[in-house]
């Protein structure tokens, strides 16, 4: 045990380590390192089974494994929506794990629980909340949008759901066709089943179709389901779309219903001057989740949860656990476990607060303008091309489009642009990914690198259409 926890061995492999992690981040920006160094996960399984660490210097192990990884940092990835972690939060992540404070409680955590409130107050302001809101960080958007609908269900069921359950009411939820997959999982989870997922349509911009929801509500009652929440996605994963929170809003205010924002990608608009009225009416919501680990820069996973209520974010476990809490009737607000799915949680508000200390707000209004813009930049190089095709104008970084060829059929355009995907990634010169909607094969693209140039996104569109 002596050399495990052996200071100057972690000191020498540290070093090490982080000069091994500033030359990878070096070459990624210079683009001289393949994005993804392409195997099938049939040979990388084999690679890491056949493994075997000869010099027993972790440093090595290090290098293997970030040699095998996806390269974020690097100005030609722009697929999945996760930021490359601004490195020096991957410092303060480095903090966080070599402390490893549990967080479940006030004393396993007085730093991180005490910056998890003034982060929390600080995603609040940007809200436009007024006094009174309050929440707390989790473990991504999935379990997030899961906690805020559990606490709508313990606000609107008529039942006392955590003691009596909802045996007998047909509860339900609202949501856009275009909205997140946990969305669907967690009214799942939650025992709605199918009957209890309301999709709205989306028009053309795969927006939920707002005018449509009294239409849905009143049939519902009519089935003798009883609407509980209404969700809005801002914006959709797939092409980026903001709902109309505005309109949201006064549908959700008018059948007293929860209100719940689901902004694990595009809610971090709220920080930019530029954008921010894409999120008009988020001040309204009952709950708002945003990812830091999306559009944040901070390494994942990090996700704050608020509520415009603070009685709200207690609402979601109503469990009393005696040998963690003296009083488990009063509202500690710095025992965290008590609001939050986790009861060991990772100290994830210390890396959001070293980006908010050293960047301010600015820092975060930068990035997502920066990204943002380079949408709208390739959009238009898209449009330049009359074989290529957009889903929709984009209103953020995300951006799908698609090689069209109008003597084909749908399933050849499909496999055309699926094809064309696959051998794009294989390359290891780009990474995007790829999208269906309404039938139809995209190759979808989340420019996350504020390092992309508009040279890479012609390189990019000249492979597609080569
Ligand atoms: C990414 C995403 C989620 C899921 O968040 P995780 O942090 O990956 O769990 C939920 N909703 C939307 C709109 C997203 O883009």
């Amino acid at each position: 045990m002596k050399e495990v926890y052996n200071s100057e061995t972690f000191r020498k492999s540290g070093h090490e380590l982080v000069n091994l992690l500033a030359d990878h981040l070096a070459a990624a920006q210079q683009g001289s390192i393949p994005v993804l160094p392409w195997k099938t996960p049939n040979r990388q399984v084999k690679f890491w089974e056949q493994y075997d660490l000869e010099d027993g210097n972790a440093t090595t192990l290090f290098k293997d494994i970030i040699e095998h990884s996806i390269a974020l940092n690097h100005p030609r990835y722009a697929g999945h929506q996760i930021s490359p972690a601004a490195p020096v939060t991957a410092l303060a992540s480095l903090v966080a794990a070599f402390m490893n404070n549990g967080m479940g409680v006030y004393e396993m955590g007085p730093a991180s629980t005490a910056i998890e409130k003034v982060v929390i107050k600080f995603f609040a302001e940007a809200i436009a909340y007024e006094a009174g809101a309050d929440g707390f960080m989790t473990s991504g958007g999935t379990l997030a949008n899961l906690t805020a609908l559990l606490a709508a269900r313990s606000v609107h069921a008529h039942t006392d759901v955590w003691h009596a359950g909802h045996a007998g009411q047909k509860l339900a939820i609202m949501v856009s066709a275009e909205a997140h997959y946990c969305v669907d999982r967690a009214a799942r989870i939650m025992g709605f089943g199918e009957e209890g997922i309301l999709k709205i349509e989306t028009n053309e911009r795969f927006q939920m179709q707002t005018d449509q929801l009294d239409a849905q509500f009143e049939a519902a009652s009519k089935k003798g389901l009883q609407v509980i929440a209404i969700v809005g996605s801002a914006c959709t994963t797939s092409t980026g779309s903001y709902d109309d929170l505005e309109a949201i809003a006064d549908f959700a205010a008018q059948r007293g219903i929860w209100f719940h924002v689901d902004g694990a990608h595009g809610g971090a608009a709220i920080f930019s001057e530029k954008y921010k009225s894409l999120t008009s009416g988020i001040h309204r919501a009952d709950s708002v989740v945003i990812d830091c680990h999306k559009m944040l820069m901070t390494p994942a996973i990090a996700t704050a949860l608020v509520f415009k209520n603070s009685q709200n974010a207690y609402k979601t476990f109503n469990q009393k656990a005696q040998y963690l809490w003296k009083e488990a009737a009063e509202e500690e607000w710095y025992n965290l476990a008590k609001r939050t799915f986790e009861c060991t949680k990772e100290m994830m508000s210390i890396k959001f607060f070293c980006l908010m200390q050293l960047y301010g707000k600015q820092g975060f209004a930068d990035f997502v303008e920066r990204l943002y813009d380079l949408g709208k930049t390739f959009a238009r190089l898209i449009k330049k091309r009359p074989q290529l095709e957009l889903a929709t104008e984009p209103e953020c970084n995300i951006v799908c489009f698609r090689l069209y060829n109008p003597e084909l059929d749908v399933v050849e355009n499909n496999r055309i642009n699926s094809n064309i995907r696959q051998k794009i990634i294989e390359s290891g010169e780009f990474y995007i990914v790829q999208t269906t909607l309404n039938n139809i094969v995209y190759l979808r693209t989340t420019l996350m690198n504020p390092f992309t140039t508009e040279t890479d996104l012609e390189n990019l569109l000249l492979m597609v259409n080569d």
